[in-house]
């Protein structure tokens, strides 16, 4: 069935929250830059994709993109062209009423499907916030999807073997299992989020790119203060990786490797939808916690 919110007509959303288990799901990413080869919504391009394939096997509804994460420079700074910089408040007091709009159509379990690392900090600080005041629903979020390729990819075929993944070559199986051997790093721009890419929308991948910056580590000039514990502020990151890139160039990557990326990433997510859904233990025992439990009903 359609379980996109807003692909669904007002006369069959009911049927859609009764099918989805009063659970509704959003996608959330960034826009930043993701190298020089990969699109500048990268992030938000695999949540939205990603959401709506798992919700295909386990009927979950899926919001609207939840677009703007946080990248952590404002128009102050020297930022990378394309680059959409927002005040954190202002994504935690959106995603707030957009949570309090989603119950009020009668969902009461909300999850995130979360696919930027930077949104992770904030949205610790939501779900703290979120109990300064009562709700009509329970929320969660993944913390951020796995990147899949090469190493989840590679330790699926040496434990299901060669051909347990239709959509490779024999060569494709070769590329992946070689990086994995190789530690190739992987984190952002990397294989996995290129991957995700190519077979999402592999015409926004331009592979010609690669090699004009790197995406292997700098050492950061305050590393002796990390070093011993001192967390200074969310732009080390980039200290450490100024190209905006953390990753060993993903060379070799194809169409076949994405689309397989694509669906065991959307088979986990699925799973992991089911259990939310079915889960009674979350919402009972927030009741259990509310003075009025009957607003999670
Ligand atoms: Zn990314």
């Amino acid at each position: 069935m359609e379980t996109r919110w807003a692909y669904t007509s007002s006369y069959n959303f009911p049927k859609l929250r009764e099918a989805a288990g009063r659970t509704c799901v959003i996608p959330m990413g960034c826009i930043e830059k993701h190298g020089l080869h990969d699109p500048l919504g990268t992030d938000i391009i695999k949540a939205s994709h990603i959401a709506y394939k798992a919700s295909q096997i386990e009927t979950v509804c899926v919001f609207p993109d939840f677009t703007f994460g946080d990248t952590p420079f404002g128009a102050h700074t020297k930022r990378p062209e394309g680059s959409i910089c927002l005040d954190v408040r202002i994504q935690m007091g959106l995603l707030e009423a957009l949570c309090d709009e989603i119950a009020e159509n009668g969902f009461n379990k909300i999850l995130v499907l979360n696919c930027h690392g930077g949104n992770v900090a904030w949205l610790d600080a939501f779900e703290r916030n979120l109990g300064v005041k009562p709700h009509k629903f329970v929320f969660g979020y993944l913390r951020v999807s796995d990147l899949m390729t090469p190493h989840t990819m590679a330790e699926y075929i040496l434990k299901n073997g060669s051909g347990s993944i239709p959509e490779l070559t024999a060569e494709d199986e070769e590329l992946v299992i070689k990086y994995h051997k190789e530690d190739m790093l992987c984190g952002h721009a990397c294989m996995g989020e290129t991957a995700y890419i190519m077979g999402i929308a592999p015409e926004s991948v331009d592979l010609d790119m690669l090699g004009r910056e790197s995406g292997l580590p700098q050492e950061s000039p305050i590393k002796h203060l990390t070093d011993v514990g001192i967390v200074t502020d969310s732009y080390d990151w980039f200290r450490t990786f100024p190209n905006w890139y953390e990753g060993h160039d993903p060379v070799g990557c194809n169409e076949r490797i994405g689309r397989a990326a694509v669906r065991l990433e959307s088979e986990r997510i699925a799973a992991a939808f089911k259990l939310y859904k079915e889960d009674k233990a979350f919402v009972e025992t927030m009741k259990e916690l509310y003075k009025e439990p009957s607003i999670l009903d």
